[in-house]
């Protein structure tokens, strides 16, 4: 609330220069103006500042290139706005970190959770709608760069039960379960049912009913965290995997248009919590950042003909068996198979080796997912921006096996209800 106060300051500040149409403040005016008004770090006043004077910056060039947007400078009051520290205003210890708030106030400990960098740049503390996440700026380390070879294509297949497919024209495949997805999200929907169905028994407002409304929050915002996490190692996993086959290009077929298909409830509210979306954005970016041109496109039709002989028929089951020419193989694969006419004009045989791997699991051990998000997992595979959120909230609350224990999982007292 201290920094947001900074911020409607600098409002106030710019909005009487641009009446008086006087010279709009610099920096150093706003520096001045702020400067031991606030009970925050110095430094963390000026960063307000300095957010605050490119966001003018921004709308002033929107305003010139859109002018039909009608951008308005900042305007709106703010109840909160983010802490924020530069880089030199952070301290690093060996066990903790320590966020300085100014003279004669005391600092912000956080404990130092593993493998959090010596020497950050700056750290920004954001509420996420149901705690407080701690964003640290780092440098990426760089990204395994594809040894390319030109005319090396890959065709990638985004599936819900198979979050990622891929055929590569060198004739192998990788298939990604999206199972852990999955089940983090249908963990989610009954909990949410369930606490919901609690919910509805209570009159707005009461006691029970902010309690209830906030476990509501904390379970969603940590599944989408779990959810995000996953998705963000089963893509890298797919990249990874065309680095190795020194693949120049990816498609990534749209499958928009399968969801709209009504196909039960159950079914359903699957397709429509499928983040297909988010997986082709961070194929987009991954792939781009190693060095491999990336594009995307329609896959219509390509799940329902025969990769050896053209035969149309829609299969059932995760198996596409050919009644034409005995041809069976993984249905996912086909699908990405198919896509190699429509994606580059040419046909490649079905793959011979097909690798099945799940997000989020280290390579070679078999770990359920629950174990394998406590320990660490590679952070070859892993260190992507997810990583950071994990910090946040200490150490991640384990998913409780059954929907039974949301309760205690929360930190609430629930009494045993029955439901
Ligand atoms: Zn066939």
């Amino acid at each position: 609330m201290e920094a947001a106060r900074v911020w409607n300051t600098c409002c106030e500040i710019h909005r009487e220069a641009r009446k008086a149409e006087t010279k709009w403040p610099s920096r150093g005016d706003l520096q001045v103006a702020t400067k031991g008004e606030f009970r925050i770090h110095s430094q963390s006043v000026q960063m307000v500042a300095h957010a605050f004077l490119a966001n003018i910056d921004t709308t002033r060039q929107l305003r010139k290139t859109h002018p039909q947007m009608g951008m308005r400078y900042p305007w709106k009051e703010k109840r909160f706005y983010p802490l924020l520290w530069p880089a030199q205003a952070v301290h690093v210890e060996a066990t903790r970190i320590v966020l300085p708030m100014g003279r004669g106030r005391k600092s912000l400990v956080i404990p130092r959770p593993v493998g959090f960098p010596d020497a950050p740049g700056g750290v920004k503390v954001c509420w996420n709608g149901a705690g407080y996440d701690l964003h640290v700026a780092i440098e990426a380390p760089d990204e395994a760069q594809s040894q390319a070879v030109d005319g090396v294509h890959a065709t990638v297949d985004l599936g819900e039960i198979h979050q990622v497919a891929i055929a590569t024209s060198t004739g192998k495949a990788l298939v990604v379960s999206g199972r852990g997805i999955r089940s983090v999200k249908r963990y989610r929907n009954i909990a949410l049912g369930q606490i919901l169905r609690l919910r509805s028994r209570c009159s707005k407002g009461s006691r029970r009913y902010r309690r209830l409304s906030w476990a509501i929050s904390r379970s969603m915002h940590r599944t989408l965290r779990q959810v995000r996490d996953l998705r963000h190692k089963g893509t890298r996993r797919a990249i990874a995997f065309c680095v190795e086959n020194a693949v120049s290009s990816i498609y990534v077929g749209d499958p928009d248009g399968v969801r709209k298909r009504p196909s039960g409830r159950k079914h359903n509210q699957r397709m429509s919590q499928w983040e297909y979306g988010k997986d082709m954005q961070y194929l987009d970016y991954k792939s781009r950042k190693a060095g491999m041109e990336c594009c995307s496109g329609t896959e219509r039709g390509t799940s329902s003909h025969c990769p050896s002989c053209g035969h149309r028929h829609r299969p059932k089951g995760w198996e596409w068996a050919c009644k034409k020419c005995g041809f069976r193989g993984h249905r996912d694969v086909v699908g990405a198979v198919n896509m190699h006419p429509l994606a580059y004009g040419e046909q490649i045989e079905f793959p011979s080796q097909i690798t099945y791997r799940r997000a989020g699991i280290t390579q070679g051990t078999k770990q359920p997912l629950r174990s394998a998000r406590r320990s660490r997992p590679d952070p070859g595979l892993g260190a992507c921006g997810p990583v950071l959120s994990r910090y946040a909230n200490g150490p991640t609350t384990q998913i409780a096996g059954t929907p039974q224990g949301v309760g205690q999982a929360e930190g609430l007292r629930m009494e045993a209800h029955p439901l």
